[in-house]
């Protein structure tokens, strides 16, 4: 079977100036990969463009190299390709995703199972634990000696995306891959630090006003958490804050599903679910617009409120679990 990373590998050869873009709200892995990219990409000479739409938020802005990207799109005609990061669906790279397609070779390097095709050259393989353990397989082949910087990015993608190497996506390469960033000098118990045990005060408080509204479902196998635009502002903190609160419902020893929606304007809202076992939420997802991966899945939706929501995501998994 011919080696689409072949492909990838010659349009990266011939390519002065790269776009490099990940996923809109973009997560550890989105960002880690997007930045160690970045720097194995500079470090082969290219002329590095590293867009995300929105400013890196406080609680990923400890990634080195993370004060280095751009919130407006240059002329896309000045690239000489693209590469989409983490991105299971084409809307997922936002506002500029029209723009952002127009340059050729689009390439794609993605990782969801539910992973919808767009761009020119895509290496999906939704075997992987992470966007980072396959950018660290390219700079294997691009015969790149990954940076510290790369390495800690790299790690932090890893790490966060495989809950410190509990979901089912680790794999002997994965550990494999954190051994060999490990020999980079990176220290892994101040990365989990800064992605695990760096809570203000303010998101403290945002995660009680979350667990309050728990509520449990067919013998507490399913699990409903929310957040409101009033607890943010009660709070002080913002959508950002709620990176990991799923973990909570999750972590119930009777849950099958766990089901957080987040108000995000007053008209929208996104849902995280997570699932184990047998059940798979990126089908629902996907019934829904969104996608993601069998065990961890999210959609947006407008024109619901919380309850109206529950209720249908209800009404769609009685069955599941
Ligand atoms: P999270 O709940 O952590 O935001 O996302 C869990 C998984 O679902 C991630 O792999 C993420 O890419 C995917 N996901 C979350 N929200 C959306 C969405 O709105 N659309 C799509 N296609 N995938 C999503
Ligand atoms: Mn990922």
């Amino acid at each position: 079977m011919k080696d689409l990373r072949n492909e990838i590998l010659e349009v990266i050869s011939n390519s002065r100036r790269i776009l490099v873009a990940a996923h809109i709200y973009p997560d550890a892995d989105a960002l880690g990969s997007e930045l160690a990219l970045g720097n194995i990409l500079t470090s082969l000479g290219k002329e590095v463009c590293l867009y995300s739409e929105e400013p890196v938020s406080h609680i990923l802005d400890f990634l080195p190299g993370s004060d280095q990207l751009v919130n407006t799109l240059p002329p896309p005609t000045s690239f000489d390709c693209a590469i989409s990061l983490d991105c299971g669906d084409r809307h997922r790279l936002g506002k500029a995703v029209d723009a952002l397609l127009t340059v050729h070779p689009f390439v794609v390097v993605d990782h969801h199972t539910g992973h919808k095709d767009f761009g020119d050259l895509r290496w999906v393989d939704a075997g992987r634990s992470s966007t980072g353990e396959m950018i660290f397989a390219l700079s294997r082949q691009l015969e790149v000696d990954v940076s510290y910087e790369a390495a800690y990015c790299l790690y932090a993608a890893i790490v966060s995306d495989t809950g410190s190497f509990k979901y089912s996506s680790t794999t002997p390469e994965t550990f494999r891959v954190a051994g060999e960033l490990l020999q980079k000098g990176i220290n892994p118990q101040e990365i989990s630090g800064y992605l695990f045990d760096n809570f203000s005060k303010n998101r403290l408080q945002l995660l009680q006003n979350v667990l309050a509204t728990l509520e449990l479902y067919e013998n507490d196998r399913i699990a409903f958490i929310h957040v409101s635009r009033k607890m943010f502002d009660r709070t002080g903190t913002c959508g950002a804050d709620t990176e990991l609160f799923i973990n909570y419902p999750r972590s119930l020893s009777t849950v099958k599903v766990a089901i957080f929606i987040k108000e995000i304007d007053s008209n929208m809202l996104g849902v995280s679910m997570r699932a184990k076992g047998e059940c798979d939420v990126a089908r629902l997802a996907d019934e829904f617009g969104g996608g993601g991966h069998r065990n961890a899945a999210g959609f947006k939706i407008i024109g619901e409120t919380i309850k109206s929501l529950r209720l249908k995501l209800l009404r769609e998994l009685i069955p599941l679990v």
